[in-house]
């Protein structure tokens, strides 16, 4: 895709909501490090529901050491995955206490030690927390930026390469989000509705005057 629409895309993007979220909830660094380690394979709404009584009471690696693992599970049951999540849990609690002053760190190399945390998890956490340009591709940011045309590549690892080439720096911060609400609420994975799409103009993917008429 040339620079002039990707620059047109993200302008839209930027005047539809100029500073995007997470729609994680948590109170702190270290919730928002929890939070974002119980979505994988989950919806954000199931998490949300999850934390919210349990982020009343574990709001800090200290508190959640407390709380213990067997205590955790009953807060989480309702997420996929729960049992091995709680673990890591409890794990990287204590790796926080015993190694980073309870602090979530500020590192890649160092989110990315802790258990549960990989590539996904610490881009999320340097974005949302500390600001980085950092664009971590989940299930929607693949589709979003495979069907657009910001990359066409086959594995998260390589469009995450893709994207940090072809996007521009100014839009780095806030891309990952733009991208994950696009395909949450529009370009969505079934059945994308380029009829209401407002960068249809600009996409590049093949099938979309066919999907946009629901065909
Ligand atoms: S036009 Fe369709 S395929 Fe392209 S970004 Fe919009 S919803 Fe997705």
């Amino acid at each position: 895709m040339n620079k002039t629409k990707i620059e047109k895309i993200f302008s839209i993007w930027q005047k539809e909501n100029p500073t995007p979220k997470t729609e994680l909830n948590f109170t702190n660094n270290f919730t928002l490090l929890v939070a974002v380690v119980l979505s994988a394979q989950s919806t954000d709404v199931g998490v949300n529901k999850a934390t919210k009584k349990l982020f009343e009471i574990a709001d800090t690696p200290e508190k959640m050491l407390k709380l213990g693992e067997k205590n955790l599970k009953k807060y989480i049951s309702t997420i996929g995955l729960f049992n091995g999540k709680a673990a890591n849990i409890i794990k990287l609690s204590q790796r926080l206490v015993d190694e980073f002053n309870s602090e979530v760190p500020e590192d890649f190399a160092a989110l990315k030690s802790l258990p549960g945390v990989g590539q996904k998890t610490a881009n999320v956490v340097l974005n949302c927390a500390f600001g980085h340009p950092t664009i971590a591709v989940d299930t929607h940011v693949f589709r979003v930026a495979n069907r657009i045309g910001f990359a066409d590549e086959t594995t998260p690892e390589k469009v995450e390469i893709a994207l940090l080439k072809n996007i521009p720096k100014k839009w780095q911060k806030h891309a990952h989000h733009w991208l994950i609400l696009h395909g949450r609420y529009v370009c969505k994975a079934r059945k994308p509705e380029c009829g209401e799409c407002v960068v249809r103009e600009f996409c590049e993917f093949e099938n979309k005057t066919r999907a946009g008429l629901g065909l």
